[in-house]
């Protein structure tokens, strides 16, 4: 199945990210936390690629593999440009599609040291546009930023780039986590002024621990809000309110993302079963049944 389809049936399409781990020897653990995380009805579950380590360790077909054959549930497999050239994507692509995987979510990939830069694929979009010529049956998601890729120079160039996404195939798109309800509705209104009609996923992740803070402000970029910082700076030395808080803050603002009308909100649930858990409790009754 498609996942742009899941939109034109549900009203909120409900969705979680997990990563490969890092050593074959936790798989079974992660496999544990999956079967947890089928409780929740997700309407499908994301892979990421590379993001959380799978280089040497379990790799994104496998997690997706077993989410499709194991479990029922509709992967999507990030899929990056860097480190990559159309015989390495294709070859990705042929493995996924041994898997059962239909739904790619194509991205350049964060620029590191180690990965060098694709050949073929300057931007998610050439990726994209390779991927609805080499293998039409495989659908395509994309990734868009509330508050600007780090690397725009505007939120307005930004949006402008999105549009390539839409043109080169892109049928759905997931948002980079924010916390600031405020910045995705005002994105989304440019990016529909601008012409993209693509069902958007609207990422939340929630955070439990106070080192969870500094690396995720750094690897999303996002911004935060006063309400936020107060709520860490108020709990910080006691971890089980800090815990209580983090998990309010994501379900009040998932609810008013739900009753604001998203298309679909994405759980950067982080591998935690538990806490995927209690943010749904909060949310469930304003869900569609799966
Ligand atoms: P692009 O669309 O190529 O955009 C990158 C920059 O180039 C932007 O500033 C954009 O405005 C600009 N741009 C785009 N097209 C053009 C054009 N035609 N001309 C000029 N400028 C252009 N990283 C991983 O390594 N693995 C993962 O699994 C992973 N999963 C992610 C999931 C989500 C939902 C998100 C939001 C991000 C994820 N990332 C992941 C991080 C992602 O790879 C980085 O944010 C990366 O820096 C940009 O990826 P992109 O696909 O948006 O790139």
């Amino acid at each position: 199945m498609k996942i742009s389809e899941l939109f034109q049936t549900k009203s909120c399409v409900f969705s979680i990210e997990c990563f490969p781990p890092k050593q074959t020897t936790q798989f079974a653990a992660m496999q544990q936390t999956l079967r947890r995380m089928k409780e929740l009805s997700p309407d499908f579950i994301s892979v990421t690629y590379g993001a959380g380590g799978s280089a040497g360790g379990v790799s994104t077909v496998e997690v997706a593999d077993f989410l499709q054959k194991e479990l029922g549930i509709l992967p999507l497999a990030h899929m990056i440009c860097m480190g990559s050239d159309k015989a390495s994507a294709a070859q990705l692509l042929d493995k996924l599609r041994a898997a059962g995987v239909s739904n790619v979510l194509a991205l350049r990939g964060d620029r590191t040291p180690l990965r060098p830069e694709s050949p073929n694929f300057h931007h998610a979009s050439d990726l994209m546009a390779f991927i609805r010529e080499s293998a039409p049956d495989i659908s395509v998601s994309g990734a868009c930023y509330p508050e600007g890729h780090p690397e725009a120079p505007t939120l307005l160039q930004d949006v402008a780039n999105l549009r390539h996404k839409q043109e080169n195939g892109a049928q759905h798109l997931v948002t980079q986590l924010f916390f600031d309800n405020g910045h995705f509705y005002r994105f989304l209104n440019m990016a529909r002024k601008a012409g993209i009609t693509l069902p958007a996923s609207a990422g939340v992740m929630p955070i439990v621990r106070r080192s969870q803070v500094e690396r995720t402000v750094a690897l999303s970029s996002a911004s935060l809000p006063s309400e936020f910082t107060r709520m860490i700076s108020r709990w910080q030395d006691d971890p089980e309110s800090l815990h209580k808080a983090g998990i309010e803050y994501a379900v009040n603002q998932l609810r008013d993302l739900i009753e604001g009308g998203a298309d679909g909100v994405h759980l950067y649930a982080m591998n935690d079963a538990a806490v995927a858990a209690e943010v749904y409790d909060g949310i469930r009754d304003l869900l569609p049944e799966a």
